[in-house]
């Protein structure tokens, strides 16, 4: 038995928890997440362990930290507990050694695999995450509370591909008007005002909006695949953010329509003041120009019209398509990359090959897996081989 599945007593009650611990579903910074077994009702759970034990590596201090912080997230995670949109908390308790965060069950894991596994999701996709994530946000901010570390890992997928938020780790509740100065969060997700903070010891600090910047940073990552800022080198990636500069030019965005760049570069807006708030995003026309679940009456005259739309549509496609040029294999050959099905191919063969290389809060790895500009080494080589091949060598 490892220390991690020693059996604790339940804080507060004295009685003895009567739970298996299994698999590492996932790990975090400070932290061990395992699937268990409650033996008394097979129900399974997801335990957070956060290690507490003193050692070489921990001073005294930091695990009075560690500790600190703990008791904060249960206490926040206590006060959003009914938000359908939020992982529960079950059940908390300490060992000398451990604490145990007890949550439901998220067998769809988190929304950053789902990604990996898709490369890119569709704006119907994406719609139904972010009004999800804005209205948790929404939600949040009404209660004064900053996530502080909203990213795709972050976010949980139930077994009806809803979301859960979770790790409410930095999460913190503040006065109305207050503002606050600690850096913390993820290099890629990090807000520039946070960035400021940390380069300026008189900086007024930074409040909700900062999670606003994280769900714009989400929403590109989403349906580009890869994130707005990312550099190699983390200094220039920071230097982007403080600008805020990014772009649409990739080819993934050739397809999407101009509201949802729209909302995005209100989400992405340098001055935490001129940036949309969680309920100025959900009012946006990307999320009222659709309704859903919508119940609407049998109308024989709207069939009528939807079939004729959709004939003229049919018609319109195959009429393109007969136009469309056709895709020479010299096309194919110089530059793949430009005929859009193939790049799809590309991208996904990529990914299902790399797919494992993509690290999770490293943003820099998923960009990394769309750099698609040719090798110089290597395209000489390929020449001189060509050569060599026409010459019989
Ligand atoms: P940390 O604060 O250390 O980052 P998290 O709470 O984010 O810890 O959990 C780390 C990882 O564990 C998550 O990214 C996720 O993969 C997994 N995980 C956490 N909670 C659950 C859950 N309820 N169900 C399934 N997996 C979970
Ligand atoms: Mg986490």
């Amino acid at each position: 038995m490892t220390k991690e599945e020693e059996i604790p007593d339940w804080v507060g009650c004295g009685r003895r928890s009567c739970w298996v611990s299994l698999e590492i579903l996932g790990r975090g910074v400070s932290s061990v997440v395992r699937r268990c077994v409650d033996k008394r009702t097979d129900q399974e759970y997801a335990v957070k362990i956060i290690d507490i034990t003193p050692s070489d590596k921990m001073t005294p201090q930091e695990i009075e930290e560690v500790r600190e912080a703990t008791v904060k997230e249960i206490d926040i995670l206590r006060k959003v507990c009914g938000q359908e949109n939020i992982i529960q908390l079950k059940d908390c308790y300490e060992s000398k050694a451990f604490f145990f965060l007890v949550f439901d069950l998220m067998k769809k894991g988190e929304l950053f695999d789902y990604l990996t596994e898709k490369v890119t999701l569709t704006e119907k996709e994406a719609r139904k995450i972010m009004r999800a994530l804005l209205e948790v946000i929404q939600f949040l901010h009404s209660q004064n509370i900053v996530h502080r570390d909203l990213k795709p890992e972050n976010i949980l997928l139930d077994d009806n591909m809803n979301i859960k938020l979770t790790d409410f780790g930095f999460a913190v509740q503040i006065q109305p008007g207050q503002t606050l100065k600690e850096v913390c969060g993820t290099p890629g997700y990090l807000a520039p005002e946070i960035i400021e903070c940390s380069m300026d010891a008189g900086h007024q600090g930074y409040g909700t909006a900062v999670d606003i910047w994280s769900a714009g940073v989400i929403m590109y990552t989403l349906l580009a695949g890869s994130p707005p800022f990312w550099h190699r080198k983390q200094m220039l990636m920071l230097r982007m953010i403080l600008a805020g500069s990014y772009d649409f030019s990739s080819p993934e965005w050739e397809d999407s329509s101009d509201t949802v760049k729209d909302l995005i570069s209100r989400m992405l807006v340098v001055d935490p003041r001129q940036r949309f708030t969680a309920s100025d995003a959900l009012n946006h026309t990307f999320f009222s120009q659709y309704v859903v679940n919508e119940v609407r009456q049998f109308s024989p005259y709207r069939r009528f019209k939807v079939i004729c739309m959709t004939v003229l549509a049919t018609m319109r496609i195959y009429c393109h398509y007969r136009r469309a040029k056709p895709v020479t294999k010299e096309v194919i050959k110089s530059d793949p990359y430009a005929v859009k099905p193939i790049r799809k191919l590309i991208d996904a063969c990529a990914f299902k090959i790399y797919g494992h290389w993509v690290k999770k809060g490293q943003t820099q790895n998923r960009a990394a897996l769309f750099e698609n500009s040719p090798k110089i080494v290597l395209l000489s080589l390929a020449a001189e081989a060509d050569e060599q091949g026409q010459h019989g060598w």
